[in-house]
């Protein structure tokens, strides 16, 4: 199994793109915190994990709050022992006009999706870097690359935020063994693609296989950039968008 006698947390794991991944690091062997602001739908998760013979465990937290996120790893931790995986999943996407944007808004958008990265990753590192081991990957976007085309600005600039931030912490955590990638998916069937349907189905011509991802296809990716096969990466972010965007 590829994560076996690892512990990993996993944010915004309720549903979706999270909850696809600690589904997939509990069957390669890995014990799982599954963490999210919505604790109920968390404890489904874990509870469905452990139906199953997996390890699995519910947090709740909210990651835009650094000194949550800090407990969190202290939970964590205190409860297993160990650390060596996050990934950096837990996200935000309201559809917001440039005209509607609000300085509310624009600061939550900035807070749950990039200031939770750093708080997160150095929290978490700072117990890698005591292993020498560790794998952090974070979630950007196709956004990040393009500017994001369906009223998405702020979001499109937090998730190229975290293209840098993955390379700059790959930068200082090499030392330590600790390898940071990051994921940038295009549509995937989320809640967070409930749009319109006129306007899911132009996304869905617009792609060459004419679909949108299954969340299982992006957690394929963070599985495998959360073991020990990816040891000659860091610093890259993936693109798993079906060729809607190739750079
Ligand atoms: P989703 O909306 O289905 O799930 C997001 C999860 O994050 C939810 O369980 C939610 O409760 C949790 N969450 C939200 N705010 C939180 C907070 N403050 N603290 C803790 N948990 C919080 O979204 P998804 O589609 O699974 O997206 C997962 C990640 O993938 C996000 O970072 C998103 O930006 C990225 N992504 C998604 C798509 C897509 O098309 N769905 C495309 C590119 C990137």
């Amino acid at each position: 199994m590829l994560l076996e006698n690892r512990v990993a947390i996993v944010t915004g794991a309720a549903r979706g793109i999270g909850e696809q991944t600690v589904y997939q690091f509990a069957q390669e062997g890995a014990r799982v915190a599954v963490v999210d602001i919505d604790m109920a739908l968390a404890e489904e998760v874990a509870a469905a994990i452990r139906a199953k013979g997996g390890h699995a465990d519910a947090f709740q937290c909210d990651v835009s709050k650094p000194p949550l996120v800090e407990q969190l790893v202290k939970d964590v931790v205190q409860k297993y022992g160990q650390l060596e995986i996050l990934v950096n999943n837990a996200g935000i996407c309201p559809r917001i006009p440039l005209d509607e944007m609000t300085e509310e808004r624009f600061d939550q958008l900035i807070n749950v999706n990039l200031k939770s990265v750093f708080f997160l990753s150095r929290a978490a590192g700072n117990v890698m870097k005591a292993q020498h081991y560790g794998r952090i990957v974070n979630l950007s976007s196709t956004g990040g690359r393009t500017g994001g085309i369906i009223n998405s600005t702020v979001y499109s600039a937090t998730k190229a935020g975290i293209i840098s931030m993955t390379k700059a912490f790959a930068r200082q955590y090499a030392p330590y063994n600790i390898l940071v990638n990051s994921v940038a998916p295009g549509a995937v069937d989320t809640r967070m693609m409930a749009l319109p349907e006129e306007i899911k189905h132009s996304v869905i011509e617009d792609a060459p296989f004419k679909r949108l991802a299954d969340p299982a296809e992006i957690a394929h990716v963070i599985t495998f950039l959360s073991s020990e096969n990816a040891s000659w990466m860091t610093g890259a972010t993936v693109d798993v968008n079906g060729g809607t965007v190739m750079v």
